[in-house]
C-alpha cells in the first residue's frame, strides 16, 4: 500500500470552496489595489538596477532572518511563526498543484516526510504564537504597541492551526492510515477527539459517522478561517509579508552615511510652481518612501534604540513611520511637518541612524526625518532660531562657529605645516570647523599634526582656503546651501589636483567619502584612525616609548562615534589601536558598536540648546562611567565637546575624554 491520503476526503462542494476562495481574493486584490494606489500617489524614485543581486540580497535576509535574530527573543519568535507559515504555505500549494494540474506529488516517501515536516512546522507554528501572546499580553513591552490587530492576528493564526490539527486528526480518527505516526499531532488530535466523543457520547466508542460529521465541520471552519486571512492581509499588519520582503529588495544602494542629494537644477519649467523641495505632505515622499512607511511591523526596535526616545524626548522614529503612514491614508495632500509630526520632533533627532540600523525590514526613518526638515527649510525658511544662526555662520563665515575666517589658521602657530600646492602629492589634512575654531577640539588637531610627523607621513593643509564642509547644513535640511558650498569646496579640491584626504572629524569625513560623489567629487577619504592604523608599525614603535609612563594601568572605555561606527562601519580600527597601549584595560560599555549610544550632537544639535527631556550626553556619559574607566576616548569632535560638557555638568572631571590621537600621545 503506497503512503498517501486522499485530499477533499469526506467534503463535497468544492464549488462552494471555490467561490469563497474568489471572494477573498478579490477582497484582497481590492485592498492590495488600494495600497498600491497610495503609494504611487508619490514622486518618481531612482531607478531599481542590480536584480539578481537585490533577490539575493532580499533572499539571504528573509532566509537568514539576519534583522529579525538581532534581538534574540523577538527574534525567536517570529522565525518560529515565519517558518512555520512558510512551510504550512508551501504544503498548501503542493496539494493545490496535485488537484489541478494532476502531478501525483504527494505519494510515497515524499508524502511521509511531507506529513512529518507539516505537522512538526505547524507544532512550531503553534510555540511561536503562544510565545507571541505571552510576550505581549503578559510582560511589559515598553517599546511595543498593543492594538487589536495583533489581537486578531495572533487568534485567526491560533484558530486556523487549532482547526487544521482537529481536521488531520479526525480523518487519522475515521481512516486509520498504517503511517497516521507520520503526522504526529494529528495522531495525538485523533486519540483526544475519540476520547473526547466517546466521553459526551457516554460509550466506549464513537461512531465514524459522528467523527466525520465533525470532520466535515470543522474543514469549512478551517477553510473559513484561511479565507477570512487572505481577505483580511492587505487591510493589517499582515500586509508587511508583503511589504517588508519588497522593501528589503528595494533597499536603498546609498552608502549608510550618504543623504538623497535633491535635484536642485534642470527641474522642468512646466512643474516649477507646483514642485515642493523636500516634504510638507505625503505626496513629496517618493512611491519608494510611501511604500516604506507600509512595511513597519510596529516591532518596536527603532524606538528601542533611539537616544531621543530613551531620553524621553518628543521624537519616537515608530510614530513618525506610522503618523506618515495615518497621513496618507486620510489624505495624500495633508500637512505633515508642523500638522500631523510636530518641529518638536522632527527637531529631536541627532541623525544617530540607531533606527535605521536595527529596523529589519530596511525602512528609512532618517532620510524621512531630513526630508520633513527641507520641506519648511526650503519652502518656508523655517529652522529653529538656533539653526538659522549656524546657517548664517556658515553662509557668511563658512563655519557654523561664525568665527572669522582669519582664525582658521590659529591652531597652527608654532607648527610648522605646509599649505597645499598644485604639484603637491602630499596627503591633505582636512581640519575641519571643529578642529580649527574650538578650543578644546584644537588641543586634537594639534597631537594628530604632530602623530602625523613622527610618523613621517607627508600631508598639508589648505588653512584659510578650507570651509565648512557642509555636513550641519544638509544635516539640517538645507540642501541648497549645501550643494553649493559642495561644488566650491571640490573647485578648490580640483584646482590643487587632490586625491588623498584625512580628517579628524567623522562628520567631514562621512560627508566628503559618501556626500561629495554625488557631485562628482570623488577624492580618498580616510578618518584620522583609518590612516594610523595603516601605518600600524610605525605607531607601534612610537607607542612604546610614549605612552607607558602616561598610561600604564590606565582603564580605557571607548565611545563610537555614530557617523564612523553606524554611518561607516568603523568599529575595530579604533579598538585595535586603543589594544596597542602597553599596560591599559579596554573596557566595552554595554551599548557599543553598532548599539552605541548617540552623545546628542549630531544632526545640528551642537548649535541647539537641549530643553526637553534629559541630556543626551549625560545620559551617554553615565553609560560611560558605569564601566570604571579612567579615560573615555573617541574619535569625534562634537563626541569630544558633548561628553566632556557631561563630565563638567556632572563634577566628574577626574576623568578625562581624550580623542584617539590624544592617547596615542600619551594623555
Ligand atoms: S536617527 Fe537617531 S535620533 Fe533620529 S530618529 Fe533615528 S534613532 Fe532617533
Ligand atoms: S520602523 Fe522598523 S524598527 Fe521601527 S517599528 Fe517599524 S518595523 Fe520595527
Amino acid at each position: 500500500m503506497v503512503p498517501t491520503r486522499e485530499i477533499y476526503w469526506n467534503i463535497d462542494h468544492h464549488t462552494l470552496l471555490y467561490a469563497v476562495f474568489a471572494f477573498a481574493l478579490a477582497i484582497f486584490s481590492y485592498g492590495m489595489y488600494r495600497r498600491a494606489r497610495l503609494w504611487f500617489s508619490g514622486q518618481k524614485e531612482e531607478t531599481f538596477g542590480q536584480i539578481s543581486r537585490r533577490l539575493l540580497f532580499t533572499l539571504r535576509n528573509v532566509v537568514s532572518h539576519r534583522g529579525i535574530l538581532r534581538e534574540t527573543r523577538p527574534g525567536i519568535i517570529h522565525a518560529l511563526m515565519f517558518f512555520g507559515f512558510t512551510a504550512l504555505f508551501i504544503g498548501t500549494c503542493l496539494v493545490a498543484i496535485q488537484v489541478h494540474l494532476g502531478w501525483p506529488i504527494l505519494y510515497g516517501n515524499f508524502y511521509l516526510y511531507y506529513s512529518l515536516s507539516l505537522d512538526v512546522f505547524g507544532a512550531l507554528f503553534v510555540g511561536g504564537i503562544l510565545l507571541a501572546a505571552v510576550r505581549r499580553y503578559l510582560f511589559e513591552q515598553k517599546f511595543l504597541r498593543n492594538t487589536r490587530d495583533d489581537a486578531v492576528i495572533l487568534g485567526l493564526l491560533f484558530s486556523i492551526l487549532l482547526t487544521g490539527f482537529m481536521v488531520e486528526g479526525a480523518r487519522i480518527a475515521v481512516t486509520s492510515p498504517p503511517w497516521s505516526e507520520y503526522s504526529p499531532v494529528g495522531y495525538i488530535f485523533s486519540k483526544l477527539l475519540v476520547a473526547a466523543l466517546s466521553k459526551s457520547q457516554g460509550t466506549q466508542t464513537c461512531t465514524a459517522a459522528a467523527i466525520s460529521t465533525l470532520h466535515r465541520t470543522i474543514w469549512w471552519i478551517h477553510m473559513m478561517l484561511a479565507m477570512g486571512f487572505i481577505a483580511y492581509i492587505p487591510y493589517s499588519k499582515l500586509l508587511h509579508l508583503f511589504t517588508a520582503p519588497l522593501n528589503i529588495f528595494l533597499h536603498s544602494t546609498r552608502p549608510k552615511g550618504a543623504l538623497k542629494p535633491l535635484a536642485l537644477e534642470d527641474v522642468e519649467a512646466k512643474t516649477l510652481e507646483t514642485r515642493v523641495f523636500g516634504v510638507l505632505s505625503p505626496k513629496d515622499f517618493t512611491w519608494k518612501q510611501l511604500l516604506d512607511v507600509d512595511a513597519c511591523m510596529r516591532c518596536g526596535r527603532c524606538d528601542s534604540q533611539c537616544p531621543a526616545t530613551l531620553a524621553e524626548k518628543p521624537l519616537k522614529p515608530q510614530k513618525i513611520i506610522l503618523d506618515i503612514r495615518s497621513q496618507m491614508e486620510a489624505d495624500t495632500q495633508g500637512r505633515l511637518p508642523g500638522g500631523k509630526i510636530s518641529d518638536a520632533e522632527i527637531w529631536a533627532c541627532t541623525t544617530c541612524r540607531a533606527c535605521v540600523e536595527h529596523c529589519p525590514v530596511n525602512i528609512e526613518h532618517l532620510q524621512k526625518i531630513i526630508d520633513l526638515r527641507r520641506g519648511p527649510g526650503l519652502m518656508e525658511g523655517k529652522y529653529p532660531a538656533e539653526i538659522t544662526r549656524a546657517i548664517k555662520n556658515i553662509q557668511f563665515q563658512k563655519n557654523p562657529y561664525g568665527l572669522g575666517n582669519e582664525q582658521r589658521e590659529d591652531w597652527m602657530q608654532g607648527l610648522d605645516i605646509k599649505r597645499l600646492s598644485a604639484s603637491d602629492g602630499a596627503i591633505l589634512f582636512w581640519v575641519g570647523c571643529a578642529g580649527a575654531f574650538d578650543n578644546r577640539n584644537r588641543q586634537t588637531t594639534r597631537a594628530f599634526v604632530r602623530l602625523l610627523k613622527e610618523m613621517k607621513i607627508d600631508f598639508c593643509v589648505l588653512g584659510r582656503e578650507e570651509m565648512c564642509c557642509g555636513d550641519p547644513l544638509r544635516r539640517v535640511g538645507n540642501e541648497m546651501d549645501f550643494q553649493q558650498l559642495v561644488k566650491q569646496n571640490i573647485a578648490v579640491f580640483k584646482k590643487y589636483n587632490v586625491k588623498d584626504i584625512v580628517t579628524c572629524c567623522p562628520h567631514c569625513f562621512n560627508t566628503l567619502k559618501n556626500e561629495y560623489p554625488q557631485f562628482r567629487g570623488n577624492f580618498n577619504v580616510l578618518h584620522h584612525t583609518e590612516l594610523i592604523s595603516k601605518n600600524g608599525n610605525r605607531i607601534k614603535d612610537l607607542l612604546n616609548k610614549k605612552t607607558r609612563a602616561t598610561l600604564s594601568d590606565k582603564t580605557i572605555t571607548y565611545h563610537d562615534p555614530c557617523y564612523l561606527g553606524r554611518h561607516n562601519d568603523v568599529y575595530e580600527g579604533p579598538r585595535e589601536l586603543l589594544c596597542l597601549l602597553p599596560d591599559t584595560e579596554l573596557r566595552e560599555m554595554e551599548r557599543s558598536r553598532d548599539r552605541s549610544f548617540c552623545c546628542g550632537g549630531g544632526g545640528g544639535h551642537m548649535w541647539m540648546e537641549q530643553r526637553l527631556g534629559k541630556n543626551i550626553n549625560e545620559m551617554r556619559t553615565d553609560q560611560a562611567l558605569e564601566t570604571g574607566a579612567d579615560i573615555i576616548a573617541t574619535a569625534c569632535p562634537y563626541c569630544l565637546t558633548m561628553l566632556s560638557n557631561a563630565l563638567k555638568a556632572k563634577d566628574r572631571e577626574d576623568v578625562k575624554v581624550l580623542d584617539i590621537v590624544e592617547v596615542l600621545a600619551g594623555g
